[in-house]
């Protein structure tokens, strides 16, 4: 499936750009370049290579907070992710940011907190905010997720085609 077939399926076209998303958007609220409605559109209007190129493409956290509120039910988060996956097809360079979530994730079976490629685990802070919610620890068993990422060979995608010094 290509990536304008992917976006179809994800119900682009039902986006009647009443602007709840960018209204809920936590990344939008403190990053003014980063609007998850306009994306929208203008991947619609003029086309995905468009947007493949925007450095605030990649802005997005993957909080889903958008999918949540959009009365059209249009998968935004999804979207995001389908353009992502076509801008590495393409060897589009993407941030730094990524080769430490990557790593992370084979060292401790965890992303949050790999920020800056420490591969951290969860701060207490948050550890603390989940408890007092009941939330469990969100933890993969780190042989496996160190396999996944080697055996999908995702670390060296990253590692070629990230952006040197990152945001
Ligand atoms: S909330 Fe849904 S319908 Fe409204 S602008 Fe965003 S994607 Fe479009
Ligand atoms: S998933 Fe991305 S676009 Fe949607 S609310 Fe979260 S940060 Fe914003």
């Amino acid at each position: 499936m290509n990536v304008e077939e992917a976006l179809k399926k994800l119900d682009l076209n039902m986006c009647y750009q009443c602007g709840t998303c960018t209204g809920t958007c936590p990344v939008a609220r403190v990053e003014s370049a980063f609007n998850p409605r306009r994306l929208i559109d203008e991947a619609r209007l003029y086309g995905v290579d468009h947007v493949l190129n925007k450095e605030e493409l990649w802005f997005c956290t993957e909080c889903f907070m958008c999918m949540e509120k959009c009365p059209q039910k249009v998968k935004i988060t999804e979207i995001i992710l389908a353009l992502w996956e076509e801008a590495v097809k393409r060897g589009i360079k993407i941030p730094q940011k990524f080769v430490g979530l990557a790593k992370a994730v084979a060292s401790t079976g965890i992303s949050t907190g790999a920020y800056g490629g420490k591969g951290t685990a969860l701060s207490g802070m948050i550890l603390k905010k989940r408890e007092k919610l009941g939330l469990p620890i969100p933890k993969i068993k780190q042989e496996v997720a160190k396999d996944i990422v080697e055996s999908t060979g995702v670390l060296e995608i990253l590692e070629g085609k990230s952006k040197e010094g990152g945001e």
